[in-house]
């Protein structure tokens, strides 16, 4: 992982951000225009710490990348991968799903009442936090940068189709897109639909497949994971 996270401060907001982003600045230009205040200070202090040799610039962001891209999105994908060779499993994961992911070890601060919502040929679920970034910190660790912006929570609701078609995901007529709020009470977590292909892979195979991006909903899950993967 080459990225860096000041590579993310900006090309996030040009990423997703710039995807989404044109057509929302008609309706709200100022929240766009510039990184939020929290961002800013994070920056500041981040500055300053490192000119006095507090904290070092490199250790962080392979600390930040490790609980963004690794550690968490791997709990969810074991979640996701366990589901689709067990049925028993994928049954308590719909109906209990804070229960049946602590079957697995997996739970705490942030992900205290999960609920997890099933894509099928004819459903495809979206995940979001309209009010600020609630997300299952336990199964996909800490919410990426576009996931907070203004675009993205606003967008995902007035628009979902045309948001997912933006960030390369184009769903037929027919699918019945459905977008959850994630609150402080309440996160949800994506279960992806199995692609074809994958009948004889083992478990931790099929766990490889599994993105951040698909237990979001803003991807499906391919034989090819790392192709179209977003910062
Ligand atoms: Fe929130």
């Amino acid at each position: 992982m080459t990225t860096t996270r000041r590579d993310l401060l900006t090309s996030a907001l040009t990423a997703a951000g710039a995807a989404v982003t044109p057509r929302l600045a008609d309706a709200e230009p100022e929240h766009q225009a510039v990184p939020s205040d929290p961002a800013l200070r994070t920056r500041a202090l981040e500055s300053v710490l490192v000119a006095r040799g507090l904290v070092d610039r490199a250790a962080l962001d392979a600390l930040i990348d490790a609980y963004e891209h690794q550690i968490g999105p791997r709990n969810g994908a074991r979640v996701v991968a366990r589901a689709w060779v067990d049925a028993g499993y994928k049954r308590r994961l719909l109906s209990n799903a804070t229960a049946a992911i602590a079957e697995l070890g997996i739970g705490g601060e942030e992900g205290e009442q999960m609920v997890v919502v099933e894509n099928t040929p004819r459903v495809h679920n979206l995940i979001v936090c309209t009010l600020c970034s609630c997300y299952p910190w336990p199964v996909l660790g800490l919410p990426p940068i576009w996931y907070k912006s203004s675009a993205y929570r606003a967008r995902s609701v007035i628009d979902p189709r045309g948001l997912l078609k933006e960030l390369g995901l184009e769903l037929a007529p027919e699918v019945d897109v459905r977008v959850w709020d994630s609150t402080a009470e309440v996160r949800y977590l994506v279960l992806p639909e199995r692609p074809a292909g994958t009948a004889k892979m083992s478990e931790a195979e099929l766990a490889a497949l599994v993105t951040r991006d698909a237990m979001v909903g803003i991807a499906h899950v391919t034989l090819s994971p790392s192709a179209g993967a977003r910062a």
